[in-house]
């Protein structure tokens, strides 16, 4: 895959995008990156102008609209890929797996960033798609696209040892995943659940699926809306809530 980023600051990608996991895809070339400057397609003058006061008033400055266009075109056109255009702002669709999922079967993604007070309006034509990473507001939309970025990117085949590493992830079957643990087999006085010693792998699957039912239900009860549960999980999920309501009415 294939990823621009156009940005005021594109040299704040270079450390993120060069370590690790990013790192390593990008030297296997399963991953190709380049930031670009907005500033290279300014408004024609010495302060290389990109933003504006706000038409009505108001506070802050707003980013223009012709260097986004002028970069979208000259970015698209350094490959033949025609590239998926993402709009960084906190006023688009939550990024959630199942989205990060569909853009990892993309050839090519642009990823517009914005800051200041945002983007002048009609730079959310020039997107195919408007992406925010949750209900706060950043100051730019460099975190954002990192995070973006990092998350497709380990969904690429081949960036990670193991294919199941993604598989059985939290989100990936509509739930929080399972308690992961390592050695020591007790630690301070907490143990490892003994099953997970038993070596039985038809136990350790049905305890792990418990566990992420019984997790996803204390803490993200809004996901098992949409999970795919047998009557029994769903009965484990009821038991697990109820329990959380009764340890909330007594105050722990
Ligand atoms: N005034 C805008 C509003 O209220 O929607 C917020 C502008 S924000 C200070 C500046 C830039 O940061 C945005 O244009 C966007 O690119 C980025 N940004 C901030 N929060 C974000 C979020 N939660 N998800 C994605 N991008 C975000």
């Amino acid at each position: 895959m294939r990823v621009d980023v156009v940005t005021i600051f594109p040299e704040v990608f270079d450390q993120v995008l060069s370590s690790s996991m990013l790192g390593i895809a990008r030297g296997k070339g399963l991953l190709e990156f380049c930031a670009h400057d907005l500033r290279d397609w300014a408004i024609p003058g010495v302060h290389r102008q990109v933003d504006d006061a706000p038409y009505g008033g108001g506070p802050g400055m707003v980013m223009r609209p012709e260097p986004f266009r002028a970069a979208v075109r000259a970015v698209s056109a350094l490959d033949a890929r025609e590239p998926v255009v993402v709009l960084m702002t906190p006023q688009g669709v939550p990024l959630t797996q199942r989205l990060v999922e569909r853009l990892a079967t993309s050839e090519r993604m642009l990823l517009l960033c914005g800051r200041y007070e945002g983007v002048d309006e009609r730079v959310r034509g020039l997107a195919d798609i408007e992406v925010s990473i949750g209900d706060y507001v950043l100051s730019g939309g460099e975190l954002p696209a990192m995070v973006l970025i990092d998350a497709v990117a380990r969904l690429l085949p081949g960036v990670l040892g193991g294919e199941d590493s993604t598989a059985e992830e939290s989100f990936s079957w509509g739930l929080l995943e399972y308690p992961h643990y390592t050695r020591p087999a007790s630690f301070e006085g907490e143990d490892v659940p003994e099953v997970l010693l038993s070596g039985d792998h038809a136990r350790i699957r049905r305890w792990r699926r418990e566990q992420a039912i019984r997790r996803t239900a204390r803490s993200r009860p809004d996901l098992l809306l949409g999970a795919d549960l047998t009557l029994d999980e769903r009965a484990i999920a009821d038991d697990e809530r109820s329990r959380a309501t009764s340890r909330d009415k007594e105050g722990l």
